[in-house]
């Protein structure tokens, strides 16, 4: 079939635009627009027939008038952009099935070619003018943000990019987790069990950061992403953890990270602090996540019956660079797997000591249990400085001095 017949036998189908007759033939010639493609596709074929020339009149039986159109579509991208600090973006579009499946019937029944859809000549158009009107850079690769046209329900739906920043944080106080936890009885929902909170804690490290960012990047949420944790009862010491914060949704792209630290540091003054070191990514939360850094630990010990120092560090000194074998703590247990898996005890002495407590450093490879390392959790872990002594020993207090490698991730 030639290409004018290929016309002739689109034109059949009924009533069309030259958009759409154009979007047809799409990869023919260069340097045309398909309405200008559409248009000159109709004068060749009038003069070649020698028949009255008929511009397109009516509704388009493909999209209806929607390339009539499309400055409405235009002004409502312009409109839900304003208030939303981007610098790229990029036009999408969701085309109803009936509106697509009407071209990809021509393209089949004439076994077409080249032809371009709809949905790439309503993003690459409207895409132009929102560029001119705004002065910002369509971006195929990361956009800022995604205005999505929603043809059937006629509005624009804005996808925003998030951002992200890294840091480290200390945890100061004890009894903060570091994510939200929700409400063990509501789940989330609000019930009397939390005082209608939806949640077990008031307070996480993720909302003691993550209020005051949520406000300085107008966001809709703030996820912190950490390298590891700590448990609730334990602080974070030192130079802090690495984590990384995601910022849901930001209405603000340019905050100034220096004003946010110093921001974050008085809001949540005496109970978590924190350095930001820069603007990161999504690809360094998987990083953060798989690093497997060295903890240092602070504990207190209590051993059943005292202990003499000689004592405590001959069986330190066992403990220092042994294996550990260690079932999922009796603690934890209904909440994660049970299974026995191997961790390293980098480092184990004693720190000092006060009216017979014992304060020790350990370093330990990540994901050791440090509390079981001291208990041996009813033998569920192997050794342990209380099967080593054979007397009942217990963690008073913890907390976290160190958490190596990470932060470096520039
Ligand atoms: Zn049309
Ligand atoms: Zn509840």
């Amino acid at each position: 079939m030639d290409l004018d017949e290929q016309v002739g036998r689109v034109l059949g189908y009924g009533e069309i635009c030259d958009h759409c007759l154009g979007r047809f033939f799409g990869k023919k010639s260069h340097g045309l627009t398909n309405a200008e493609r559409g248009h000159g596709l109709r004068v060749a074929r009038a003069l070649r027939e020698n028949v009255p020339y008929r511009a397109h009149e009516g509704s388009c039986w493909i999209c209806h008038g929607l390339f009539d159109d499309l400055g409405v579509w235009v002004d409502r991208v312009v409109q839900a952009l304003a208030g939303v600090e981007y610098a790229t973006f990029l036009i999408g579009t969701r085309v109803p099935p009936l509106m697509a499946e009407s071209e990809e019937l021509v393209w089949s029944d004439l076994g077409l070619d080249g032809p371009e859809p709809l949905k790439s000549e309503v993003n690459r158009e409207v895409g132009k003018a929102v560029s001119e009107i705004t002065g910002r850079e369509a971006d195929l690769g990361k956009p800022d943000m995604v205005a999505i046209l929603d043809l059937a329900r006629d509005s624009v739906v804005l996808e925003i990019s998030p951002l992200f920043f890294r840091g480290r944080y200390r945890k100061l106080e004890r009894g903060i987790p570091q994510t939200r936890w929700p409400c063990r009885v509501c789940h989330g929902a609000g019930c009397e069990r939390c005082g209608f909170t939806g949640k077990m804690y008031a307070d996480s490290v993720e909302e003691l950061i993550g209020r005051t960012a949520t406000e300085a990047f107008r966001a809709e949420d703030a996820i912190l992403h950490g390298a590891g944790r700590e448990d609730i009862d334990a602080r974070m010491l030192g130079e802090g953890r690495p984590f990384v914060m995601e910022m849901v949704a930001p209405l603000r792209r340019s905050v100034d990270l220096a004003a946010l630290e110093e921001g974050v540091n008085n809001a949540a003054a005496g109970r978590v602090g924190v350095t930001i070191g820069g603007w990161a990514t999504r690809g360094e939360v998987e990083t953060l996540k798989s690093e497997k850094a060295h903890k240092k630990y602070r504990i207190s010990v209590e051993v059943e019956g005292g202990i003499a120092r000689k004592e405590l560090e001959e069986a330190l000194d066992r403990l220092r660079g042994a294996v550990i074998s260690q079932q999922t703590p009796a603690r934890v247990v209904h909440r994660r797997a049970d299974r026995i898996r191997e961790r390293r005890v980098v480092d184990a002495r004693v720190a000092g000591q006060e009216d017979g407590t014992f304060f020790l450093d350990v370093v330990g490879e990540a994901g050791l249990y440090v509390k079981e390392l001291v208990s041996g959790d009813g033998g569920r872990t192997r050794p342990s400085l209380a099967g080593l002594i054979g007397r009942p020993a217990r963690v008073i207090q913890l907390d976290v001095l160190e958490v190596e490698g990470s932060g470096e991730m520039e």
